[in-house]
């Protein structure tokens, strides 16, 4: 597994699969090698943990366990004192239907809490808070599916919501909230790029609002080398 940063990033992907039969597919596989990139999702739920498994496993690890019942590949949260959790909930190889069409050549990172579309519509007694804890647990998410994208594909990658591969006219294209995006392009590993336009099914896939395109950083100016300085010349 990729080396990380934050202290507790859990790889669960062994484990016995949670999911209810109609929410994952054991016939059909992903090919790793074909991976375009990551895909962000909300769990679009406040998540918390139980007593009995806090103490049987630690908080930590009793919240990273709660993502081996959601579709997500990666999933990420806080524990109540705000310290960033990540988990690889499932192998790369597992069609768990997160999104039909952006599973099968997309890391899913699903954020565990709840987020308005705009973060102009956050009311506190609904909506999850961005803390540091978070952020910095969905930087961990994003540098670990950048890991696994270098190792298995070839890349370029690039960064998609949810909103940009919804399947039907009922599917949810608020996912997963401006907060998530902004602290995600915030913390882009250089390998991932925003690709707010790009829609997997054009005619249910929204692009990026406004509200979500002023948090993608501008390209990083790379100084051209002058000629004078490119290498020592021998006189
Ligand atoms: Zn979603």
């Amino acid at each position: 597994m990729p080396q990380q940063q934050i202290q507790h990033v859990f790889d669960l992907s062994q484990e016995p699969c949670e999911l209810a039969p109609y929410r994952w597919n054991r016939h059909r596989r992903r090919d790793p090698s074909k991976f375009a990139g990551v895909v962000l999702h909300e769990w679009g739920t406040r998540v918390g943990t139980e007593q009995r498994f806090r103490l049987r496993y630690g908080e930590p690890l009793a919240l990273a366990r709660r993502a081996l019942a959601a579709p997500y590949t990666i999933s990420c949260g806080v524990t109540r004192a705000d310290e960033p959790v990540v988990a690889l909930a499932h192998p790369l190889e597992r069609y768990t239907y997160s999104s039909d069409a952006g599973n099968t050549y997309w890391i899913s990172i699903g954020v565990m809490g709840l987020f308005p579309f705009e973060s102009a519509q956050h009311d506190p007694r609904r909506h999850s808070e961005m803390t540091d804890g978070l952020r910095a647990a969905i930087a961990g998410a994003l540098q670990l599916a950048a890991g696994w994208l270098a190792l298995c594909a070839s890349g370029p990658f690039s960064v998609i919501t949810h909103r940009q591969c919804a399947n039907g006219p009922g599917d949810h294209v608020v996912c997963p909230g401006e907060a998530v995006v902004e602290a995600a392009c915030a913390t882009l590993p250089p390998s991932l790029t925003a690709d707010p336009d790009r829609l997997l099914l054009p005619e249910f896939g929204r692009p990026w609002p406004a509200s979500w395109r002023r948090h993608i950083a501008p390209p990083m100016q790379v100084p051209l080398l002058d000629e004078a300085e490119d290498a020592p010349r021998i006189v």
